[in-house]
Formats: structure tokens, C-alpha cells, sequence
């Protein structure tokens, strides 16, 4: 390394270092720009606790005997109520599936269901911040600008 380039090196590292103490933090709004529409978006704290609660699920199979209890329910659509809690809500960007299964579930008794649960999942909450958060992220994807289309021209280097 000359000494020019340790010299140009200390003086960006002592810009940034007075930018960070001086200068609003833009990390996190630009990590929501960047990465909102792919679903990586984030939680309330309310919300954090039902995404939580979803890991005390023991998959004992209770609600999904119950779940037989349920009429007008398309089972192509939804299996049981397990499979939410177990599958349908692991992983964030793929909320937005989720709208036709909570629609499914919501036409069942989630009060029954909750009582009967040993691990307390509170089911409807669970569908409420689900639906929630999967409507907005359908809506953010709607809004979101067309991709480029696609050129079947070959880079010519030149
Ligand atoms: S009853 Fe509760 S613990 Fe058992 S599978 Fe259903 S959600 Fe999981």
C-alpha cells in the first residue's frame, strides 16, 4: 500500500465515521426498498409474537381431527389447520400464497380449535395477522414496476 492510499483510506474511514454519528441511519429503509416486494418485510411486535408462537407447534394432529368439523371447505386448497401453522407460514416472501388457505380456515371454528390446542397456538390471530400481511404483500406486488423485458440479443462485445 503507498502512502496516497493510506492516506485516501483513512480519510473516507474518518468520513464515515463522522457521516454515521452526524447522519440519520438509511440501512434499514434501504434494506425495505431493496427487498419489500420480495417479502422480506418487517414485523410489529404483535405480530412477532404470533409468528413466534407458531414454533410451540408439537404437531400432535389435534386441530387437523377437528378440522373434520369444518363444512364447505375446499380440501385442494387446504388440508388441514397443521399445515399452516406448520408449512403455509415458514417462510415470509411466500405469505402471499397463503390468502386462499386462511380463507379456508376461516370457516371453521378457530375459537374450538384454539381451546383444544396443548401448545395454545392462537390460531385466529394467526390468520388475522396472516391475512393481513399477505394482502399487502399481494398488493405491493401488483404495484410493483413491470421486469425488463428479456433480450434475445446477444451481447456483441464489440
Ligand atoms: S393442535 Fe396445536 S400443537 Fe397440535 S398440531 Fe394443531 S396447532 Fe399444532
Amino acid at each position: 500500500m503507498t502512502p496516497v492510499s493510506f492516506l485516501r483510506l483513512g480519510w473516507h474511514f474518518a468520513v464515515r465515521l463522522v457521516a454515521r454519528a452526524f447522519l440519520p441511519a438509511r440501512g434499514l429503509l434501504r434494506f425495505k426498498e431493496s427487498y419489500g416486494r420480495e417479502g422480506l418485510f418487517e414485523l410489529a411486535r404483535e405480530e412477532q409474537e404470533v409468528v413466534a408462537s407458531l414454533s410451540r407447534c408439537i404437531a400432535c394432529g389435534i386441530c387437523d381431527a377437528h378440522f373434520g368439523d369444518f363444512t364447505n371447505v375446499a380440501r385442494n386448497t387446504m388440508r388441514a389447520p397443521s399445515d399452516v401453522v406448520l408449512a403455509h407460514t415458514r417462510s415470509l416472501p411466500d405469505w402471499d400464497a397463503l390468502v386462499r388457505p386462511l380463507a379456508q380456515l376461516e370457516r371453521g371454528d378457530l375459537a374450538r380449535i384454539e381451546r383444544l390446542c396443548p401448545a395454545q397456538i392462537p390460531l385466529a390471530r394467526v390468520v388475522e395477522v396472516a391475512r393481513r400481511r399477505a394482502e399487502a404483500l399481494r398488493a405491493e406486488r401488483v404495484s410493483a414496476p413491470p421486469a425488463l423485458p428479456a433480450s434475445n440479443e446477444k451481447h456483441d462485445p464489440g
